[in-house]
């Protein structure tokens, strides 16, 4: 048993990277099973280091996250060895002893080539989001948008906002080359996209933290496209103050941003008292058009990243348990 006894008691398989050179990987976790791709070699350097599932955050070592696919490829080309090996080592066995005499009996056995155990082929899924992580350099691939960083484990909300706000600012580039009415549309999309991209990060930023706030269900349900409402909310549930790290003109001006892109999403672009009451904008005339200049969104832009990095700072470092709790906390201590 030759060949069998050389396969000895592990064999291993190599699985082989996509052709983007991505290899899958899939969460342990029951209630996630989240499949994702990552391309090893880059990222943190080092032996033995954990895996974290982009989308729960599960920890564990990165032999933990074959895919089901893999492994049942792996099965079977293992077996495939094993069979293989079986068979040769048979084949040594093969006799033939011809008849002897008259009445003899000859006794032969052949082995002969049974059918071979199929491979399991898979493909790797293609995914929506690829992504470089900033801290730590690895490229991997996720469904949706917003993940955990598998090698560092870093969260992608600051750079999704970051890429969404690069967008924006070409929008701004292009609106400057581009015809009177094409450029106003232009900015006024800049503006909406800048506020969704703020709000995207927000929401993201609550639902992965929500544990560290005061009512984690009310938590997962802050809008981020009125920054005085967002304001309010975050500082009761996270006691954050989001305006913190600003001048009172950048908030204000970031504010009025924010309320000229509500006056053009839901009133037709038309200023109403509302929008007057909320923002003592001296320019806006109830019943005229909102003004909204490039300099308006690109002021927004650099005022959203101070806050989202101020929040993001903030709620990455606060412990469950700190922050708002630990005020109520203190009472009692
Ligand atoms: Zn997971
Ligand atoms: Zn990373």
């Amino acid at each position: 048993m030759n060949h069998l006894r050389r396969l000895g008691n592990t064999v291993s398989i190599p699985i082989k990277a996509d052709e983007d050179g991505f290899t899958g990987r899939e969460c342990l976790n029951a209630s996630c099973e989240g499949y994702f791709k990552i391309e090893f070699g880059t990222g943190l350097k080092g032996e033995g280091l954990p895996c974290h599932c982009p989308y729960c955050g599960h920890t564990e070592g990165h032999d933990h996250f074959w895919t089901k696919e893999q492994i049942e490829y792996a099965k079977s080309v293992a077996m495939r060895k094993i069979t293989d090996s079986f068979h040769k080592d048979l084949k040594k066995l093969e006799f033939d002893h011809k008849p002897r005499g008259a009445f003899g009996i000859g006794i032969s056995m052949k082995v002969k080539p049974g059918r071979p155990t199929p491979i399991h082929y898979y493909r790797e899924q293609k995914l929506e989001t690829e992504v470089v992580c900033a801290n730590c350099t690895l490229r991997y691939s996720i469904y949706g948008v917003f993940a955990f960083c598998p090698d560092c484990g870093q969260h992608n909300s600051l750079q999704i906002l970051d890429k969404n706000i690069e967008v924006v600012g070409k929008m701004l580039d292009l609106a400057a080359e581009a015809h009177a009415d094409l450029a106003q549309k232009l900015i006024e999309n800049a503006l909406e996209d800048c506020v969704s991209a703020f709000d995207g990060f927000g929401r993201e930023l609550c639902r992965v933290h929500a544990n560290k706030a005061s009512n984690p269900g009310k938590a997962e349900k802050v809008s981020f496209q009125n920054l005085e409402g967002a304001k309010t909310k975050v500082s009761s549930l996270f006691g954050h103050d989001l305006s913190a790290q600003l001048a009172p003109d950048e908030w204000r001006a970031a504010n009025r941003g924010f309320q000229k892109r509500h006056v053009v999403a839901h009133k037709m672009g038309v200023v109403d008292q509302e929008y007057v009451d909320k923002t003592g904008d001296p320019n806006a005339t109830v019943g005229r058009k909102i003004v909204i200049t490039e300099e308006d969104v690109r002021s927004t832009v650099v005022v959203v990243r101070k806050i989202a990095r101020g929040f993001a700072g903030y709620i990455v470092t606060t412990k469950q348990g700190d922050g708002v709790m630990s005020v109520n906390g203190g009472d009692n201590g």
